[in-house]
């Protein structure tokens, strides 16, 4: 028995020494080069120079911009209702990449999470089904100029409210409270804003994070790519040392990567997430805030809660809505 594993184990060090191996050592070994290629950066990626000005945080004065329209009841109908009952479908303006909130089923291919299953109550209420609902892929930085072109009925993507989005879009009432936090590195010694100073930070343009980072931070280098998705991607490439967007947001990126990646610190800002309509289209807000109504009271809102987002906690009390009357 011994003699065999002898046998083996010296025709083992045969094979693997066959390239030669006796007596090589590093120092003596040719030198090889070894190239290490950087993984390229997301197609689009801009760094955001520190001398570029930041925008002055001021959000223009409109009084409480949470506050929307009363709802009037399903019964009721209005010439934007009427258009999306004829046409029969809901076009909805969503990110198709975007854990926990719109993203496709790996198994049966739709779109599926928290803004999709609101988007689909909507769509129950208006249509009778949640299913007659045509989706639109948009980034963050396309949502508002879609509304305004009407190229979708509604905007289901984590979009905030504030006032300087009312000036040219309408509001449903608060459907999510999201507060903007920061994504890093485990054990990278980053725990919260203030780590960020001399650090890199992916977020992306056209959003309520990207300007609150850099007021906040403004010792932090930006990175700025197209998706949120994105973000994970560079951080995972230690492109970047944090991303930083609303908690909400972040809870998606860190459940694709949990070993690697963590929320740390507190809240950075309040991020109320409303559904974005387009201007003068007040029958389907009203429509719309009805619908968010029905959830809140019959539970629909805490069971897609925490069936998308309990990596937050327990369900909260739904958002109580504020109306403008
Ligand atoms: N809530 C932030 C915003 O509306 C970020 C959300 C996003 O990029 O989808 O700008």
């Amino acid at each position: 028995m011994k003699t065999t594993r002898g046998i083996l184990a010296a025709a083992l060090l045969a094979v693997a020494c066959a390239g030669g191996c006796a007596g090589d050592s590093l120092s003596s070994a040719p030198a090889k080069i070894v190239r290490y290629d950087e993984p390229p950066l997301p197609a689009k990626a801009v760094p955001v120079l520190p001398n570029t000005p930041i925008t002055p945080l001021v959000d223009p004065q409109c009084g409480d911009p949470t506050a929307s329209l009363r709802p009037t009841g399903s019964a009721v109908g209005g010439p934007t209702i009427d258009a999306i009952r004829a046409r029969g479908r809901l076009v909805v303006g969503l990110d198709t990449g975007s854990n926990l909130f719109s993203f496709r089923d790996p198994v049966s291919g739709a779109v599926v999470g928290f803004d999709a299953d609101i988007a689909r109550e909507v769509a129950r209420d208006l249509l009778g089904s949640p299913d007659l609902i045509e989706y639109r892929s948009l980034g963050s930085a396309d949502r508002e100029r879609a509304l305004q072109n009407h190229t979708v009925d509604l905007v289901a993507k984590t979009m905030t409210i504030n006032c300087e989005r009312r000036q040219k879009v309408t509001f449903s009432t608060v459907y999510l409270r999201a507060y903007q936090r920061v994504l890093a590195v485990k054990n990278s010694g980053i725990n919260g804003l203030a780590d960020l100073a001399g650090r890199r930070v992916c977020v992306v343009p056209g959003t309520t994070s990207l300007e609150r980072i850099r007021h906040e931070q403004p010792g932090a280098t930006i990175l700025a790519v197209p998706t949120w998705a994105d973000c994970l991607v560079v951080l995972q490439q230690r492109q970047v040392d944090a991303v930083s967007t609303d908690d909400a947001i972040l809870a998606g990126l860190a459940a694709q990567d949990p070993y690697y990646t963590q929320l740390v610190g507190g809240s950075i800002s309040f991020e109320p997430y409303g559904i974005g309509i387009p201007k003068g289209n007040d029958d389907l807000v009203r429509f719309v805030n009805g619908t968010l109504e029905r959830i809140r009271a019959d539970g629909t809102w805490t069971r897609i809660y925490r069936q998308w987002l309990s990596v937050l906690g327990p369900p909260p009390v739904p958002p109580e809505p504020t109306y403008l009357d």
